[in-house]
């Protein structure tokens, strides 16, 4: 039987590994539609809650998703492969919060609802779980991307505004503020005043650190361990209450992880990205980059309009606070070479090979 498909650095999957084993052993019902596992000596593979006899750890193959590629069949206590109820809610979420993102206009909450097939008042109560603000704060969050894309180009304020969604540019100064991430004194002073809420889970790079603020996702940070990552996150906001998520929270946040583990998967929930005027510019041109492509930090200083500012995109690059979903790994030197990453050069080269792989494989 062959090794897992995607090829990952030894240490590192044996980490995750780990936490896979951990998550079996307990019968994780959380676990479910993150791995499969097969057991060598049957041939047959189980989502982690299946109630079957627990195997030995050295009869135990691992999947994200091709155990039946690598000849494991579904087991039929558990039927891995058939979507749980929870699954297909949360894919008929992710659904609405693309329609919401292509949609021209803004879309009532009905008719949201009606196009993924869940009542009004189920999808309102669904959407909050699943995404943590109600569609209209989601929506709102929206416009506010649109809004940066639009100002980035030549659009005037005011066109910009409406061409955004917004009902009158009167409403957009009203929540420009907040939607444009200047920075506020909060972020002056390192979170003074925020409450960031952060879950620390394992992806295939290793450890992930997720936190959010109130106004969506603040920070992604990978590394080795938890304690590492907890003194990042806390050297980036040394003056916030930082609080550790409960289930509900780091059932959401498992969103985010996806995102990183599978690069075709798009992230629907809203983000907090917060620096200067030009940080957000160099950003917001780094969230253009389509995946399984790369650009210089050459070719970035020439999209936002400063040819000279090279040294500077780099910088901004650096103080990418997300992770992945901002993918400042996609920046490269104009030789080719990965040049520096915040989180390591293994993890940039890792991300944009299985990207490619993503790409090629359609
Ligand atoms: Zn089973």
């Amino acid at each position: 039987m062959s090794t897992n498909a995607r090829a990952f650095p030894e240490e590192e999957r044996a980490l995750r590994e780990n936490t896979w084993w951990d998550a079996l052993c307990r019968r994780d019902k959380q676990a479910d539609g993150r791995f499969v596992y097969g057991v060598k000596t049957t041939g047959i593979f189980c989502m982690p809650s299946c109630a079957s006899r627990l195997p030995l750890r050295e009869n135990v193959q691992f999947f994200v998703d091709a155990a039946r590629q690598a000849g494991f069949r579904p087991c039929k206590r558990c039927c891995p492969g058939n979507p749980s109820r929870e699954q297909r809610q949360c894919a008929a979420i992710e659904r609405a919060c693309q329609l919401m993102a292509q949609a021209e206009t803004s879309l009532t909450l009905a008719q949201v609802a009606k196009a993924v097939g869940i009542s009004p008042y189920h999808f309102h109560r669904l959407f909050k779980t699943q995404v943590g603000v109600t569609p209209k704060r989601y929506a709102t969050a929206l416009r506010g991307q649109r809004v940066r894309a639009l100002l980035n180009g030549d659009a005037p304020v005011t066109q910009a505004a409406l061409a955004a969604g917004f009902h009158s540019s009167e409403q957009f100064y009203q929540e420009s503020h907040q939607l444009l991430g200047m920075p506020p004194r909060s972020f002056k002073h390192k979170g003074q005043g925020m409450t960031i809420h952060f879950t620390i889970g394992s992806c295939s790079l290793g450890a992930v650190l997720v936190a959010e603020s109130e106004r969506g996702v603040c920070a992604v940070l990978l590394g080795d361990d938890a304690t590492a990552l907890k003194n990042e996150l806390h050297s980036l906001f040394a003056n916030a209450t930082l609080v550790e998520g409960d289930v509900a929270f780091e059932q959401r946040m498992a969103l985010v992880i996806r995102a990183i583990d599978s690069p075709g998967a798009p992230l629907t929930l809203p983000l907090d990205i917060r620096g200067t005027a030009f940080q957000l510019r160099v950003l917001q041109a780094l969230r253009d980059i389509p995946r399984g492509t790369t650009l210089s930090y050459r070719d970035v200083a020439e999209k936002i309009g400063q040819p000279d500012a090279v040294r500077a995109v780099a910088g901004a690059c650096a103080a990418n606070r997300l992770a992945v979903i901002v993918p400042c790994h996609r920046v490269i030197r104009t030789d080719g070479a990965l040049s520096g990453y915040r989180w390591g050069i293994a993890r940039k080269r890792q991300l944009l090979e299985n990207e490619a792989k993503v790409s090629h494989d359609g």
